[in-house]
C-alpha cells in the first residue's frame, strides 16, 4: 500500500547529497583502490574522531554490515575473555533479532533479559535480574545492549555490573550514531561497539556497511585479522574463525562525505518526533526523543489498540511499520538456541503495542502536519 506520507523515502536524501556523493565516488574511481584502501583508513579515522575526539585509543574497523560487526565483536569477546565454558550472550529480545543471529553465527547462544517498560531498553536492573539465575550467570560471556530507536541506554551502571562479573560488554549502535551525553558518545562505554550503515540508518551508505569500535588494542588487532580470513599477514592465517567482511572503498568514501551532515539531520529527526508527540492524544503515546542523548532513528508510538490505529493511519494516507512485531525468543528460526526459556512480560506486551511513524530528515512541514492531524483525531473505541 502506498501512502501520501511515506514511511521512508531514501531518494530525497540521496538527491540532496548528490554533489558530495558524486565527488566521493569519483575520488575512489580515480584512486584505483576498491577494497580496504585509503578511503577505508580515512573513514576509520573520521568515525573515531567523531565518537571520541579526546580518545586517542579509540580504534574503528570498517566491516561489511552491522550484523557482521556484531558477529566479529562476539568472536573477539570469546578470545578476549577467559571464557572457560561460557557460551551465552545476554541481550534484549525486542531489538530485531540481529544480535541473536550474529550470536549463533559466532558459535554462541543467545539468552534474554526483559526491558524497561518506559525506555524499552535493557537496564542494569533487568540485566541483574536475568543474571540472578545461576544457570545464566555462570555461562554468560557477553552482554549486548542495543540503543534502540536511537535512545542511548544508561551505560554507567551496566558497565559497572559487567566489569564486576568479568562479562564482556558490547553496545549495538546501529540505531544510535550521533547520540551523546556529557559522559560521552553511545559506543564509547562498552568493551566494543558495533554500527550499521545500511541505507535506512541515520548515516547510510549506498549499500551495506558496518563498523566495530573498541579501545582495547589487542581486541582491535584480533578483529582486524578476523575480518580478513584470519590473516596475521597476507596469506598467513594466524587466527581461527576468520571471515571475509570488509568495507568497500566506495562505501567508506560515501560515509566520510556524509558524516559532517549527520548532526543537523539527527536534530531535524528529533524535531519531527517532538511535533508528533505534541499532537498525540490520550490513547497514543509517542516516545520522547529529547536532547543529544537520542539519535531519533525511529518515531515509535505505543498504542494499546494498535490495529485500529493502523487502520486510522491508512485512512489518512500515513505510512507506518512495527519495530519489531515478534520478539527473538518467539522466532521459529532462532528456536532451540535458548536455555532456559525466558520470562519476558514487558518485551511481549510492547511487541503488541509499538508502532513506528514516518521519520526521515527530508519530511516536509505539510507532511508532518498530516501526521499530526492523524494523531490528533485518533480515538480508540
Ligand atoms: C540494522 C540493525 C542491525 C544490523 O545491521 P545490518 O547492517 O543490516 O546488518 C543490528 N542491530 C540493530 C539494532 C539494527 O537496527
Amino acid at each position: 500500500m502506498t501512502h501520501a506520507v511515506p514511511f521512508n523515502d531514501l531518494a530525497r536524501g540521496l538527491r540532496a547529497d548528490r554533489t558530495v556523493l558524486d565527488r566521493a565516488m569519483a575520488g575512489v574511481v580515480d584512486s584505483g583502490w576498491l577494497v580496504l584502501g585509503p578511503a577505508n583508513a580515512q573513514w576509520e579515522r573520521d568515525l573515531a574522531s567523531y565518537l571520541g575526539p579526546a580518545r586517542a585509543s579509540l580504534h574503528v574497523l570498517g566491516v561489511a554490515s552491522g550484523t557482521d560487526a556484531l558477529e566479529l565483536a562476539l568472536r573477539g569477546a570469546a578470545e578476549a575473555v577467559d571464557g572457560g565454558d561460557r557460551s551465552l550472550v545476554l541481550t534484549a529480545a525486542n531489538a530485531g533479532a540481529y544480535t541473536s543471529v550474529a550470536t549463533i553465527r559466532a558459535g554462541l547462544q543467545p539468552c534474554y533479559a526483559d526491558v524497561d517498560p518506559v525506555t524499552h531498553l535493557l537496564t542494569a536492573d533487568t540485566i541483574a535480574s536475568a543474571l540472578s539465575d545461576d544457570a545464566i550467570s555462570s555461562k554468560t560471556l557477553a552482554v549486548v545492549v542495543t540503543h534502540l530507536y536511537g535512545r542511548a541506554a544508561d551505560m554507567q551502571p551496566i558497565v559497572e555490573l559487567c566489569r564486576a562479573r568479568g562479562i564482556f560488554l558490547v553496545e549495538d549502535c546501529a540505531q544510535s550514531l550521533g547520540a551523546r551525553s556529557s559522559a560521552g558518545a553511545a559506543g564509547t562505554f562498552g568493551d566494543a561497539a558495533t554500527f550499521s550503515f545500511y541505507p535506512t540508518k541515520n548515516l547510510g551508505a549506498l549499500g551495506d556497511g558496518g563498523a566495530v569500535v573498541t579501545s582495547h588494542a589487542a581486541l582491535h588487532d584480533n578483529i582486524r585479522q578476523l575480518r580478513q580470513y584470519g590473516w596475521g599477514t597476507k596469506y598467513h592465517v594466524t587466527r581461527r574463525g576468520g571471515v571475509n567482511s570488509r568495507l568497500d572503498e566506495l562505501q567508506a568514501a560515501v560515509l566520510s562525505a556524509r558524516l559532517p551532515l549527520l548532526d543537523d539531520r539527527n536534530a531535524r529527526r528529533r524535531e519531527v518526533i517532538a511535533a508528533y508527540r505534541d499532537a498525540a492524544q490520550g490513547s497514543v503515546e509517542v516516545l520522547p526523543a529529547e536532547g543529544a542523548g537520542h539519535a531519533a532513528h525511529l518515531a515509535v508510538a505505543v498504542c494499546a489498540d494498535r490495529q485500529r490505529f493502523e487502520e486510522h493511519l491508512d485512512e489518512h494516507g500515513i505510512g507506518h511499520d512495527v519495530h519489531y512485531p515478534l520478539p527473538d525468543h518467539l522466532q521459529v528460526g532462532l528456536a532451540g538456541g535458548t536455555a532456559p526459556a525466558p520470562s519476558l512480560p514487558v518485551t511481549e506486551r510492547l511487541a503488541q503495542s509499538v508502532i513506528s511513524l514516518p521519520l526521515f530528515p527530508e519530511l516536509n512541514d505539510s507532511e508532518i502536519e498530516r501526521v499530526r492531524d492523524a494523531l490528533a483525531t485518533f480515538r480508540s473505541e
